[in-house]
């Protein structure tokens, strides 16, 4: 392919509105343009890299005997209200109406009534398809012979996040691999499940990006379990801890937290009410160096501290509650942890205002003792813990002397605490926690009976009896993937794309394209590597400086470039770089093909060592 010929324009400048690197460089690289807010067009390098990642997806989905298959973006509503989905799906789901229900509402306007517009709202743009999916199966599959069945698509999805931003990493369109899977039974679902994120494995190491598939948090509802494939990346939006010893890898949202014993405060003496004055102070820090009395000239231990969160939870039916969290002084709060020991549905922390009015104290002086129909649950690392400070819910106050299970009737103790680097493992009790940051890009989910049962996709057993399918989705963001990939490979010269997914691997630069000995010597390496099966760029850009195609080749980033100029011809040579190493071998135009053959040889040989780690 000549250059001339692409549709491209490379900027020098960052884009202002771009806030990530990938964003940043896809768009000086003339790979993505924006449309609207989170809404791109993928010009031709960047759908080269897209379509790659796709082909990858599909040849491992392929092996396990996934079956290929495309729905319709646009939604009915009818198939969003049984699943309940229609209800509960937030704005995210973008919603509209066709002319046939247009016409309906201006029928009713002109009656003179005043119809909600929502009421009208027939479709939706999907963003997430189990609701067409199972729809299709139960409408297609019958018996237990037909099972199991794992359907896939690659298509667009759509969903109107609240700030999309990021380029492709959270954009509003975007392109997803969405699979879905049908079992007679659990275990049969388990066993696909544990496939899905073997194929998934295999995805990531050929893409030949650092990653690591994470124990997530599934939400309350029990028997469902969860894996996130996250590319390691500093700019990502996850916390990750992964124990040095073990294989444990987890969400923070979920990384189990190890008692850390708070020591020891003596025997229980009777609440001190009001005991500490700390006026005006509220870090944690601070007030427990101003906790000063006769015994502690010098302010309490922060470990012999409380700290105190009130939040309002509501349930799936509807019903809310009030939920108390206690924590030592030194530890964060994990919120997700409160609400999924609850069983909640919904946890917001209770509003400041809602909050001093109830409690009677201003912000760091709040506290657990005497709050009324509030379920109260305590950190486990204060497990036996007595004789600690609490907020007085009086306003510059601390009670002393707080022994939970004595003042705080009824309460539980539960794992609440954020783990944090650092921390020991609690599955091998070996190791320790390291942390990373990473980008979810792909998730595989066990569902279990949520779609088939409300659906009523069932069906016939050996006995002939009819159950609900027992189901697994399993989504892959293929248009994040990329842009996670470029996040963690490049340079401050441009992106270093991983080979396999790179839009040309080899780029040749003709530095003199006006002269017809040099340029034709770049049209012979040209055909050599196409011939030899590899996909070539051909810079043949005339009235260019050598540095200006040089930058532009380092930000394009592919694997390898090719300099043939007129100065290196002289000596019969042309100079092969590597992008990442920026190892430079001069050669004979002839032998480009076997050293471009080798040099992909070593490099796919050192992403495999680098694979999944
Ligand atoms: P997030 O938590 O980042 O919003 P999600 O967990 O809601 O994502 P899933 O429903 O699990 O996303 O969708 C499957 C995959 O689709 C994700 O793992 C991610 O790679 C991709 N994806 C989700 N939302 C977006 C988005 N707004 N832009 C690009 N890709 C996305
Ligand atoms: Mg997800």
């Amino acid at each position: 392919m000549k250059q001339s010929k692409l549709l491209i324009q490379t900027l020098r400048e960052t884009p202002r509105d771009a806030d990530v690197v990938s964003q940043q460089l896809m768009m000086r690289a003339g790979m993505i343009q924006k449309v609207a807010a989170g809404i791109y067009s993928y010009l031709p390098l960047a759908f080269r890299s897209i379509r790659k990642f796709e082909e990858i997806v599909r040849e491992e989905l392929a092996k396990d005997g996934c079956q290929e298959l495309l729905m319709p973006a646009v939604l009915p509503a009818e198939l969003w209200q049984e699943s309940g989905r229609w209800k509960f799906y937030g704005d995210e789901l973008l919603r509209f109406c066709d002319r046939k229900a247009k016409a309906e509402m201006a029928e009713r306007r002109a009656r003179g009534e005043k119809p909600d517009e929502r009421e009208f709202y027939n479709f939706c743009l999907g963003p997430t398809h189990e609701e067409v999916i199972t729809d299709i199966v139960r409408k297609n599959v019958r018996s237990y012979k037909q099972l199991p069945m794992n359907l896939f698509q690659i298509q667009t999805k759509f969903r109107d996040e609240r700030r999309p931003r990021f380029g492709l990493m959270r954009g509003r369109e975007f392109t997803m691999k969405d699979a879905y899977s049908f079992h007679a039974d659990d275990a049969c679902a388990d066993r696909e499940y544990w496939a899905m994120f073997n194929a998934y494995k295999r995805i990531y190491s050929r893409l030949g990006v650092k990653f690591r598939p994470v124990e997530a948090d599934s939400g309350a509802i029990g028997g469902s379990f969860t894996h996130e494939f996250h590319v390691l990346a500093g700019s990502g939006e996850d916390a990750i801890l992964s124990c040095d010893a073990c294989d444990y890898t987890s969400n923070i949202e979920k990384t189990e937290a190890p008692v850390l014993r708070a020591g020891e405060h003596g025997i229980a003496f009777e609440l001190k009410k009001d005991h500490f004055r700390t006026p005006g102070v509220v870090g944690q820090v601070e007030q427990a160096e101003g906790m000063i009395d006769a015994d502690h000239p010098k302010g309490m231990p922060i470990t012999q501290t409380s700290k105190f969160f009130l939040y309002r939870v509501t349930f799936a039916d509807g019903t809310t509650k009030l939920v108390g969290a206690v924590l030592r002084g030194d530890h964060e709060v994990n919120p997700v942890k409160v609400k999924n020991f609850v069983g909640a549905a919904e946890m917001e922390m209770m509003p400041l205002e809602e909050a001093e009015a109830f409690t009677g104290a201003k912000s760091g002086f709040m506290g657990p003792v005497g709050l009324k129909d509030v379920q109260m649950l305590v950190d486990g690392s204060l497990e036996g813990a007595v004789n600690l400070t609490c907020g007085a819910n009086r306003t510059d106050y601390h009670h002393f002397g707080l022994d939970p299970v004595r003042d705080l009737p009824g309460c539980a103790y539960a794992d609440l605490r954020m783990a944090t680097e650092g921390d020991a493992c609690t599955r091998c009790g070996k190791g320790h926690y390291q942390a990373f940051r990473g980008i979810e890009v792909g998730q595989v989910f066990k569902l279990g009976l949520k779609y088939s049962k409300s659906m009523g996709c069932t069906f016939l057993d050996e006995q002939g009896k009819e159950n609900p399918m027992v189901m697994g989705c399993y989504g892959i963001g293929i248009t994040r993937t990329v842009a996670a990939a470029v996040e963690q490979n490049y340079d401050a010269d441009g992106i270093i794309w991983p080979w396999p997914i790179a839009p040309y691997q080899v780029h040749i630069v003709c530095l003199d394209p006006a002269n017809p000995e040099v340029s034709g010597v770049a049209s012979q390496v040209e055909q050599d590597l196409e011939k030899a099966g590899f996909e070539v760029l051909h810079d043949d850009r005339e009235g260019m400086s050598p540095g200006a195609k040089f930058k532009d080749a380092d930000l394009l980033g592919f694997p390898l470039r090719l300099t043939v100029g007129a100065k290196g011809l002289k000596d019969g040579i042309v100079e092969l770089r590597d992008r990442r190493t920026k190892e430079v071998l001069k050669l004979k135009p002839e032998a480009a093909a076997a050293e471009v053959a080798a040099a992909r040889d070593r490099i796919m040989q050192e992403l495999e060592a680098a694979g999944g780690r």
